[in-house]
């Protein structure tokens, strides 16, 4: 067990402060807002321009934390000193230091390690892997994709003494990377997964990309990869020469250890002949689970990697028929009695559980935090200190309640200290006795081991109401979110704005996910709607752009902001505030929206308005607002806005005696007015994926996809018609046209109709046809043979942009977005 006090040799860094003695380090840490067990962690303060970790340090120390390492000493908020009893550590570089001490763990084990790397595929290969080599193996392998700088260490850190194989993934961006995950991961043997032909800006050339890969590889016994790829093949002999390496291919003329060829490739599977004529010539043919192209390329790498440890080919067979699309990413669902279901029911080791809770535990808190756990596997601990451990795991993230499903977790339950626990011997035995009403309002984490087949738990959670959906990608949320800061000077805000239903895509989520990722403030249009983020844990300032004088009470009791744009605003407000102190203010003015604020004229009265008014009126902010901020035609307008907020906004100021924070600009504007962020910016609709200054137009990603599908499919004979007022039709020839589960109560607008509008179903457009009806709409799919009731049809998303959609109605993507009703169930997801 390393020591704190071991911790300098290690990593040439000075203790600035000694720990207590004696400290262990159990845990690595380095966000401070997932802190599981603070006894035994030891925190990186790793920098950065927007968050630099120094700062959470007395957050840390709150929490129980006791020992750091950092880079920048003068960056402690207070000085050591004001850490009593905690460890110190000064290194030149936080990072490096992480690496360091994981590469020391690794070192502590000799046992078979892959290291994986490539251009796509490396988490699905890795997972694969495990599964195959599991009955065989006690496997220590990357949780998801953590295969970068910071996740390759954390990775490595969980090995213990009786796992007998590693598998980890490592990823790079740029050059100079990759050695050092090789000097964490120490590999023994490596699978170059594939080289993609995408455009890597950080590197000089694909050659340059597949040596800096390579270097994974320097020290291993065996690399493993398909021969077809010719500039990894060149490399890989370059590097390690025949005896060191282990190919496959699907190209009969090349010189391979297995050479395969594809017999047949259907519905959902793939058979091939492989032959091998080591260690003995013999042949075999296998049945791949997959039909697309990229599942079969990784799972012939895992074939591989079996027929090179000579496993019998119907082993190799049975193993291959339990292999399981991986789902890469955690989901979360709209369930019954209000209820939230966090959908992770792919695999269930210590660590993948660990990533869940943290997930779960960032969900704010609304009613009750639950868990329902299968058997944990593949843990290479013994039972009894597993489930200790997976014990004292559930207080820290908050879990009130815990189901237990399988016979193991079962055994231990006298170790569960939660509120309320319950325990089922099979998934069976759970669904038998599951009452819907006893669970309500509750966050559900279903976190199960595949064989215990917890989709069929999540399903029963899920109202199957409609089968229309609105797909949120959380990730491509906290893309956006980034693509924004990155424009902004340190230290200027960023407001969101997450009116109306955070344009259609959910508030609470939403605003949950900014609240983790640390904006600045949000802004909702009317009060109801900061109650409701308030009343599900959001803690962040709101303001709120609408606040009738009915509602200040309400903007008292939850401390929302209003914005106040008139003077008899002003004056209701200030009555407020003579009886009871209020939340402070934001004052709009006008520059030329001609909508809502003061106008410059109103000046001089409203600063005297102010000044009388000093002692009960507290103003955070002055803001405006652009009227044609995403169209270049009216810069000139624009600027004349913005000259005269700058003339307005200081009198304000001065007739205050303080400063407040000035703000003008909404997503087109930041990307178009960079001199104009002043102290804070208003982020809209480039969040959810739309850059509406069209100067950027391929750097965010969309967010939002709404689909549904089809529910039946007809055929048209020669002159019959579809739908209302016989609209559609007659047609001429036979057609085949699908009836599908979306219409215009769900916002699926009645002008798409009559072939204005398309939706993309097995990837090709279909136009509407006939009328739009209230809850069904009909495509014509007569060019797409394999349409088949049950198959989805997307409304919008990656495959119909969604200002094309928007545009095919002469509309704008913000109406498509907030259109959606709230009928349609959001999902959420995160990879
Ligand atoms: C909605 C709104 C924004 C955001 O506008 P986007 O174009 O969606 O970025 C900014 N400021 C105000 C006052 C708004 O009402």
């Amino acid at each position: 067990m390393l020591l704190f006090s071991d911790l300098p040799a290690l990593t040439g860094g000075t203790l600035l402060q000694l720990a207590p003695a004696a400290a262990r380090i159990q845990h690595l840490l380095l966000d401070s807002r997932r802190v599981g067990q603070p006894a035994g962690s030891l925190f990186f303060a790793i920098g950065g321009t927007q968050h630099d970790g120094h700062r959470y340090l007395p957050d840390l120390y709150q929490q129980g934390v006791r020992l750091f390492v950092v880079d920048n000493p003068a960056a402690i908020p207070g000085g050591v000193g004001a850490f009593p009893d905690a460890g110190f550590l000064a290194v030149g570089n936080t990072l490096a230091a992480l690496q360091a001490l994981a590469a020391r763990h690794r070192r502590q084990f000799r046992l078979p390690v892959f290291g994986i790397t490539g251009s796509n595929g490396k988490t699905i290969v890795k997972e694969w892997l495990a599964q195959l080599l599991s009955p065989d193996e006690l496997i220590c392998k990357s949780p998801r994709s953590y295969n970068s700088q910071v996740g390759v260490p954390l990775s490595v850190w969980e090995l213990n003494a009786t796992h007998t194989l590693g598998i980890f993934e490592a990823g790079i961006s740029e050059t100079g990377e990759m050695v050092r995950l090789a000097r964490v991961i120490q590999p023994t043997l490596g699978i170059f997964t594939n080289l993609g032909t995408a455009h890597d800006a950080g590197f000089a050339s694909p050659a340059e990309k597949v040596a800096e890969k390579m270097q994974l590889f320097g020290d291993v016994d065996t690399l493993f990869y398909c021969r077809d790829h010719e500039a990894i093949h060149a490399q890989a002999q370059a590097l390690l020469g025949p005896a060191r390496t282990f190919t496959w291919s699907r190209h009969h003329a090349y010189d391979t250890h297995v050479a395969v060829s594809v017999l047949e490739a259907s519905a959902g599977r793939t058979v091939v002949r492989v032959a091998l004529e080591r260690p003995v010539p013999q042949e075999h043919t296998f049945t791949l689970p997959f039909a697309d192209e990229p599942s079969v390329e990784n799972a012939l790498h895992g074939l591989t990697v079996l027929l090179w440890r000579q496993v019998p080919a119907p082993e190799i067979q049975r193993r291959l028929d339990r292999l399981q699309p991986v789902a890469m990413r955690l989901e979360m669902k709209q369930a019954l009695n209000d209820c939230y279901v966090l959908d992770d029911t792919y695999n269930n080791d210590l660590a993948g559980l660990r990533l869940a809770l943290d997930a779960l535990a960032r969900q704010p808190r609304r009613g009750r935090r639950t868990l329902i756990l299968s058997d944990v596997l593949e843990s290479g601990l013994p039972a009894a200190e597993l489930y200790a451990r997976v014990a004292a795991l559930l207080p820290a993230h908050g879990v009130e309640r815990l189901v237990g499903i399988g016979p193991e977790i079962g055994a231990h339950q006298a170790l569960f200290s939660v509120a309320k626990a319950e325990f089922y011997p099979t998934t069976e035995a759970f669904l038998a006795a599951f009452q819907p009403e006893q669970f309500h309002q509750e966050t559900i984490l279903v976190k199960g081991a595949r064989r215990f087949e917890f989709e069929r738990i999540v399903a029963a959670f899920q109202q199957k109401i409609h089968g229309t959906v609105l797909e949120v990608n959380l990730d491509a949320l906290v893309h956006n979110l980034n693509f924004y800061r990155a424009r902004l000077q340190p230290g200027t805000r960023l407001m969101v704005m997450v009116k109306a239903f955070a344009y259609g895509s959910g508030s609470y989520e939403v605003a949950n996910l900014l609240q983790f990722h640390r904006a600045d403030y949000l802004a909702v249009a009317y009060a109801d709607e900061g109650v409701e983020l308030r009343q599900h844990g959001i803690s962040l300032p709101i303001m709120v752009m609408n606040p009738s004088p009915d509602s200040f009470q309400k903007l008292r009791q939850y401390h929302l902001e209003p914005e106040i744009y008139s003077f008899e605003r002003l004056q209701e407000y200030l009555r407020a505030a003579q009886e009871q102190a209020m939340p402070a203010i934001h004052l709009k003015l006008d520059t030329g929206m001609r909508r809502l604020g003061f106008a410059e004229e109103d000046l001089p009265e409203l600063c005297a308005t102010l000044r009388q008014n000093a002692a009960h009126l507290r103003v955070a902010s002055a803001l405006t607002h652009l009227a044609g901020a995403d169209e270049e035609q009216h810069n000139d307008f624009s600027r004349q806005q913005l000259a005269a907020f700058q003339r307005m906004a200081p009198q304000v100021e001065a007739a205050l005696g303080y400063s407040i924070i000035k703000h003008a600009l909404n997503s087109a504007g930041i990307v178009r007015f960079p001199e104009a962020h002043y102290d804070m910016v208003r982020l809209g609709i480039g969040l959810y994926g739309v850059e509406a200054s069209g100067q950027q137009p391929d750097a965010l990603r969309p967010v939002s996809s709404l689909r549904t599908t089809i529910s039946q499919i007809k055929t048209l004979a020669p002159g019959q018609t579809v739908g209302y007022g016989r609209r559609g039709g007659p047609v001429e020839h036979e057609r085949r046209i699908a009836t599908l589960a979306i219409g215009y109560a769900d916002g699926y607008d009645r002008r798409f109709g009559n072939g204005v509008g398309e939706v993309v179903i097995r990837g090709q457009r279909a136009p509407i046809v006939g009328n739009v009806c209230m809850d069904m709409c009909m495509a014509d799919v007569t060019h797409i043979a394999a349409a088949r009731p049950g198959d989805s049809a997307v409304v919008f998303g990656e495959e119909m942009p969604l200002r094309e959609a928007a545009a095919r109605i002469g509309t704008i993507p913000y109406e498509l977005l907030t259109n959606v009703s709230e009928r349609v169930k959001r999902v959420f997801f995160a990879e």
